[in-house]
């Protein structure tokens, strides 16, 4: 059985005193990691003091992007060594987001993927289609593609302890889920892939999340599909009460 991993993408939201109210608030009342594996990804500025806040309990801090390179003239960037400095334990990479208004490309992904590894940071790899692929039958063949690149040249022990997140873009943020079934199908598809480029070993410990508008009234659901183990989750994540409903539904 995979262990259900349910991980905040706070985005840009919070200011420091707010995101050290939640922490306080969430920290201790988080289950034991033996159960599910709990997850913040604030925004960097924030990680020393949130992980210090979180010592001593099941609550992970992630990040939700970093640079590729080890260091350099790169303005305002933030580098895996760096974030693996201040003990940060996960990063979103690859984001529709950053996909989108930063040109985060799958060779970037690709690459961003192995300096966490090599940084001791666990890659949740975001992956999904626009309502117009969605809309064209194209859903399937865009996420195969993500994955294979952002796969490319790992072995598979290393993609064991990976996490992919599937996250159709026309369910970020809309209100607008895709249904258990429809969420499912996508991460069959995706653990598919695992085990044609790895093997059925290597498809089965992946852990795949679904994403989009998850909250605490359809996360039950989703969790309950094969294929599915944890959600990434945005809006529902940045208040403590339906972020602390969501990881006990893990
Ligand atoms: P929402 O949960 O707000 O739809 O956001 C999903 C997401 O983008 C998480 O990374």
């Amino acid at each position: 059985m995979r262990k259900p991993i349910i991980a905040g993408n706070w985005k840009m939201y919070k200011t420091f005193d707010e995101a050290v109210a939640f922490i306080e608030e969430v920290s201790d009342k988080v289950p034991a990691q033996d159960k599910v594996d709990a997850v913040i990804c604030s925004p960097a500025l924030y990680i020393p003091t949130l992980k210090a806040m979180a010592d001593d309990t099941a609550l992970a801090i992630g990040a939700q992007t970093m640079h590729e390179a080890e260091e350099g003239a790169f303005t305002g960037e933030i580098s895996p060594a760096q974030l693996e400095s201040v003990g940060t334990d996960y990063v979103v990479l690859g984001h529709s987001e950053r996909r989108e208004y930063y040109n985060e490309t799958d060779e970037a992904v690709n690459r961003k993927v192995a300096a966490a590894l090599a940084h001791n940071i666990v890659p949740i790899i975001c992956c999904g289609e626009t309502l117009s692929e969605r809309e064209a039958d194209a859903t399937n063949e865009k996420v195969t593609t993500q994955i294979t690149k952002a796969l490319t040249g790992f072995t598979a022990e290393e993609v064991k302890h990976m996490v992919i997140a599937y996250e159709p873009i026309w369910a970020i943020g809309t209100g607008k889920t895709a249904t258990a079934d429809q969420a499912n199908e996508v991460c069959g598809v995706i653990r598919q892939v695992v085990t044609e480029l790895y093997d059925e070993a290597t498809a089965q410990a992946i852990r795949i999340q679904y994403g989009g508008s998850v909250k605490p009234e359809n996360i039950d659901e989703l969790l309950a599909k094969e294929h599915i183990d944890g959600a990434l989750v945005g809006g529902a994540s940045l208040q403590p009460a339906s972020y602390l409903a969501l990881v006990e539904a893990g």
